[in-house]
């Protein structure tokens, strides 16, 4: 099943939960604008070469439309417009003043090289910056794009109107960007892994994790795991894969994956099948990279009793029925990786304050979401007899449908 069809299949269920009217329940559905565009720019060594880009933006009525910007050569306009989606459920369950939205743009960023990358980012961002805005969409990074990415947007969207650092979040901190916010994703991951574990009478500290992506999500929940004494036994990203059942020394992975750009030939572990990976034997399974990684292939041998979704949509609907059916217990993307854009958030608002809070102030106040969206997710599944996924998904989906009715949509 294909990430759009999944992900209006969760809705469905939600909103048939939520005893939503049909009209409201078609009207969330369908997206309020999509963005296609056409990249033209020339390479390095003179040839011309074109990218197709999109920025989907899902829904408003909580606020502006909000959610990354993936460069990525699977990006197509379903994926697209399923993960703007679930950006406005996501920032519902944070309880964030966010609409969602989310773009991309269909390229192999590690083929490009720096000034190709800028060229590229500038003629995208030349071509949708009349429908973005401090107000309107603010978009931030996502898969293959970083806070030079950001920068770049910045800077061209500026030369339109006007020095704004709020059109986008994930900045660096140079240009305005929020202390914190490279981390937080991963940041948030654990702190959404320690509110579920807690439930459970378990800590981080002593469970063994297994991680898939070792990006910027993968590999600082990692670091935080490593810290507060969880044992990483396994991790792998697109070079490879290592474990080592005594815990793997995660600083020690880092340094190793800056130095060769590889997971490979690290001394402090073994190399393994990436695709073992997701069914190694572990209390916690996090899949940090791409969607649909878990599916009826591989569901029915997952071992973990634990799944912390910190990708977006990385486990289908027919593997959501196996590994239930097998008591394991997921915490749904929208909210185990909602870390991310809450710290945008706290950048958009430092941003028009003016004013700029300490590293200490952005971690407490992203624990104080992630915790009190976690209660909020309880209490949904308490008062619907749901799992986790339709908790968070029936609260998200009914800010949101309070908000558009409030709006008076019908007049
Ligand atoms: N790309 C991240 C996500 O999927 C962050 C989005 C944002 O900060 O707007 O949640």
């Amino acid at each position: 099943m294909n990430a759009l069809a999944a992900t209006n299949r969760n809705f469905r269920h939600a909103a048939k939960i939520l005893g939503l009217d049909t009209k409201l329940e078609k009207s969330l559905l369908i997206p309020f604008r999509e963005i296609k565009v056409e990249c033209t720019i020339p390479k390095d060594d003179g040839s011309l070469v074109s990218f197709v880009g999109f920025r989907i933006q899902h829904d408003n009525a909580r606020g502006p439309m909000k959610g990354g910007i993936r460069y990525h050569p699977e990006v197509d306009p379903d994926e697209v417009n399923a993960l703007a989606q679930l950006m406005t459920w996501k920032t519902a369950v944070v309880d964030i003043p966010y609409g969602g939205a989310k773009g991309g743009i269909g390229c192999t960023p590690r083929e490009l090289s720096k000034s190709e990358l800028e060229r590229l980012t500038r003629v995208f961002t030349q071509k949708i910056h009349d429908l973005i805005g401090i107000h309107t969409d603010v978009p931030a990074p996502d898969m293959g794009t970083n806070a030079q990415t950001m920068a770049w947007i910045l800077d061209e969207y500026s030369k339109f109107h006007g020095h704004s650092p709020a059109v986008v979040t994930g900045k660096p901190i140079d240009l305005g960007g929020s202390l914190g916010r490279e981390a937080a994703t991963g940041r948030g991951v654990v702190f959404a892994s320690e509110a579920l574990l807690a439930e459970y009478g378990k800590s981080v500290k002593g469970l063994t994790f297994v991680i898939q992506g070792f990006g910027n999500v993968g590999s600082w929940a990692a670091r935080l795991i490593h810290e507060r004494g969880g044992k990483v036994i396994a991790v792998s990203d697109i070079t490879g894969a290592v474990k080592n059942p005594k815990g793997i020394d995660i600083p020690e992975l880092l340094k190793h994956k800056e130095t060769t750009n590889s997971l490979k030939n690290f001394p402090g572990g073994d190399a393994m099948d990436p695709n073992e990976l997701l069914v190694h034997e572990c209390d916690v399974l996090m899949p940090s990279a791409l969607g649909g990684v878990l599916n009826r292939e591989n569901a029915a041998d997952v071992k973990a009793k634990f799944i912390i979704e910190a990708a977006n949509h990385p486990t289908d609907p027919e593997a959501d029925e196996i590994l239930s059916k097998k008591g394991v217990i997921i915490l749904p993307d929208i909210y185990a990786n909602a870390g991310g854009v809450t710290v945008s958030y706290f950048e958009w608002v430092q941003n028009i304050q003016g004013f700029m809070w300490d590293e200490d102030k952005v971690n407490g106040e992203l624990q104080r979401y992630m915790t009190k969206a976690f209660h909020n997710i309880k209490s949904m599944c308490k008062s619907n007899d749901c799992n986790l996924r339709m908790g968070a998904f029936t609260l998200g989906v009914n800010r949101v449908a309070r908000a558009t009715l409030l709006r008076g949509w019908e007049a």
